[in-house]
């Protein structure tokens, strides 16, 4: 492994996993490279998770794809990249001929860089194919809907450090200690400064931990509690009468509304008591500055888009919205999740968050690439191209470091269905579960073999230079894309990065400011930025919201129960989430030694009683089993988890074949939340 340096040794980098953007340098050392902490980043002060602090450990592993490699029977044929590429350009022109250019999908990846993503979806655009998406669709997409109507900007409203400012910190559906570890340092400061946590998770969780209340929340359950904390907070006058009046629609609607949520009502539906409800609604009301976050307990189920609505409106009957300490925070999950949606890489947006349906924007972009006629309308969603693979209507699907084999729900399905496309080709790091049924698989540079820039979950775009040659003969997802998309006669004439980022400035106006060089000062720029000397934007709506005359809108929503509920069949109800340890689908972090001794399979949680009742005992191997299919897990019994649910964490690929595919109609993402499920023994052991 070549390493390439700064003249100091060190190279600054920003951490491959959770959205948070925390940076780390690359030091050359004698032993290979290691880990200097970044002391002054604005967002992890030189600290970093066990996932960060085991970053390095991908890089240089032994089962790192070098070479490409073509599918030849049962195995694969090491080919060189000019015929790699050549064979990748002919297969999508024949489809182009055959099938036409909407039986294309392109899957990008929010673990890439902007100006990958961004020419990725060009790429996709440019032939005409509107099936463009990424794993945005299966963590927060129904916060671009839920906000973009809200605040008219579907993002994360504060700096991660501001909320060291906030006197009430919400947190509902995120369980931040060990999804993104580092907002708990800033929670934290907030406490000792006097701040108070409020945290609704159905599960007793680190993060549900150090609150100051825990509202053990029924599955699914969230629009019936935020209702019924609205509901104590108009009734008891504690509403920002001056904010709702002057900077908002819709009050009105939502008073009717949440009017039926009595204290009483919501607790019945929600298993928290009267009595929590009415005190968690006083404290984040009447606190002087209240920040809500959420995380994919909120977005993850067949209502997601109610569920971030709700939330939209408590904060703005509060007010608790453009100023220091308040905000919303969707915190989003990889770590380039923003920068991917912000770039376009997704069914129902073009960069710049122009809507497939707006002629006008898209009639600005045809100009800005040189005149093309750009496809309109709804594109295939992630959710939707396995399916449409099966029903023959999808017939090669291009996918940049994505293992949707994993990552989807009723994850059996998925591989079935993909198995049907006549050409599959996945591009990444590693021989992914995906890259296993592709016919074409292409070697990918990690984070920090090449350069390029990444946007945080608080809109922080920083920029990444390479410190490390890549593998064998991987390279950059850019350079791949370049390569392919001038084999296509799209005419791809970019030196690097920097150009691309140029270019990126030009079409998306909240990146019109960002260089490489302001991007690679420490903490990079937060956008909105509008010009070169443009500070960037931390706190978003302070005067005003994007939306439409610059008021916000709420909007009334109301509970719908989950679409599975526990039956004489399946009497339990099975939950998914996320372990400290581990990321995602688990294809870097169970690649990781020291992170695999620390969690090395996987296992379902058991509350005691539910354990007696099916003769589970702890570190037992046990079969948990959905409509969809069965998987063994080690048995953990413990009080963490309330009776009737069970929670397995999702890095395994053995989670995702059990969650059900019941989407929600507005976002189109499944339900990994909430399936019934039944428990036992595995049989024969
Ligand atoms: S909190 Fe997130 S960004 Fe920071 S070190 Fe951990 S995984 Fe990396």
């Amino acid at each position: 492994m070549t390493i390439i340096m700064a003249d100091d040794g060190l190279s600054p980098t920003v951490c491959p996993y959770c959205a948070l953007g925390c940076g780390f340098y690359i030091r050359k050392g004698e032993g290979g490279p290691g880990i200097e902490y970044m002391l002054d980043h604005p967002t992890n002060e030189g600290a970093l998770c066990p996932k960060g602090n085991a970053a390095l450990e991908v890089l240089g592993h032994p089962e790192r794809l070098r070479f490409p490699l073509l599918k030849a029977g049962d195995g694969w044929r090491r080919i060189s990249w000019e015929e790699a590429l050549a064979r990748l350009a002919g297969e999508i022109k024949e489809t182009i001929r055959d099938y036409g250019p909407g039986a294309l999908g392109f899957l990008g990846s929010a673990k890439c860089t902007n100006e990958e993503n961004y020419l990725f979806q060009k790429m996709a655009r440019l032939l005409g194919s509107k099936n463009v998406d990424c794993c945005a669709r299966r963590c927060h997409s129904p916060t671009i809907p839920a906000l973009n109507r809200a605040f008219g900007a579907a993002c994360m409203t504060n700096p991660i450090s501001d909320l060291a400012n906030s006197g009430c910190i919400f947190a509902i559906g995120s369980n931040f200690a060990e999804n993104h570890p580092l907002v708990a340092r800033w929670a934290l400061r907030a406490k000792d400064r006097g701040g108070f946590i409020i945290v609704a998770d159905p599960r007793l969780t680190p993060t549900a931990w150090l609150a100051d209340l825990h509202l053990q929340i029924n599955l699914g359950t969230d629009v019936a509690l935020l209702n019924g904390m609205m509901n104590v907070i108009i009734e008891e006058g504690l509403y920002n009468s001056k904010f709702v009046e002057e900077r908002t629609v819709g009050f009105e609607e939502l008073a009717d509304k949440v009017r039926w949520y009595t204290p009483e009502r919501a607790a019945e539906i929600t298993g928290v008591s009267a009595s929590s409800i009415l005190r968690a609604a006083r404290i984040y009301a009447r606190s002087p500055a209240s920040a809500i976050l959420y995380s994919m307990g909120i977005t993850q189920h067949s209502h997601g888009t109610d569920n971030v609505t709700a939330c939209a409106d408590l904060a703005l009957i509060c007010g608790h919205l453009g100023r220091s300490g308040a905000g919303l925070y969707p915190l989003r999950g990889q770590n380039n999740v923003q920068g991917a949606c912000d770039m376009g890489v997704l069914a129902d947006f073009y960069p710049g968050s122009v809507s497939v349906s707006d002629a006008e924007g898209i009639r600005r972009l045809e100009v800005a690439w040189g005149g093309a006629s750009l496809p309109k309308g709804m594109g295939m969603t992630a959710e939707a191209m396995p399916v449409a693979a099966g029903d023959g209507d999808l017939r090669l699907l291009y996918v940049m470091g994505e293992d949707i084999v994993n990552s989807d729900s009723a994850s059996s399905r998925g591989r079935r269905e993909l198995a049907n496309l006549d050409f599959l080709a996945v591009q990444d790091i590693f021989m992914t579960e995906t890259a296993e049924i592709a016919d074409l698989v292409l070697p990918a540079a990690a984070w920090a073999e090449k350069a390029g820039s990444y946007t945080s979950t608080e809109r922080r775009v920083q920029w990444s230079p390479r410190a490390i040659d890549p593998p064998g003969e991987a390279r950059s997802d850019l350079s791949t894309i370049i390569r392919l998309a001038n084999l296509l006669g799209l005419n791809f004439d970019y030196s690097g990065p920097e150009e691309v980022l140029a270019e990126i400035g030009r079409v998306v106006k909240s990146y019109a400011g960002i260089t490489r060089e302001r991007a690679g000062a420490r903490g990079g720029v937060i956008w909105p930025c509008p010009f070169l000397d443009h500070p960037g934007t931390p706190i978003l709506h302070q005067d005003g919201f994007s939306a439409p005359e610059g008021r916000a809108r709420i909007f009334a929503v109301d509970y719908q129960p989950p679409a599975e509920e526990r039956s004489q069949d399946y009497p339990l109800l099975l939950t998914t989430g996320r372990v400290v340890i581990h990321y995602n689908a688990g294809s870097m972090t169970r690649r990781s030694l020291s992170l695999m001794r620390r969690a090395p399979e996987l296992f379902v949680e058991v509350n005691p009683g539910d354990a007696d009742q099916w003769g589970v005992v702890d570190g037992d191997l046990v079969e948990v089993e959905t409509r969809r299919g069965e998987a063994w897990a080690r048995a953990r019994v413990t009080t963490r988890q309330e009776r009737g649910v069970l929670f397995m964490p999702f890095h395994f690929p053995e989670t995702n074949t059990l969650t059900s595919d019941v989407i929600d109609p507005v976002a189109r993402i499944p339900e990994f939340k909430v399936a019934a499920c039944r428990i036992g023994k595995m049989k024969g052991v």
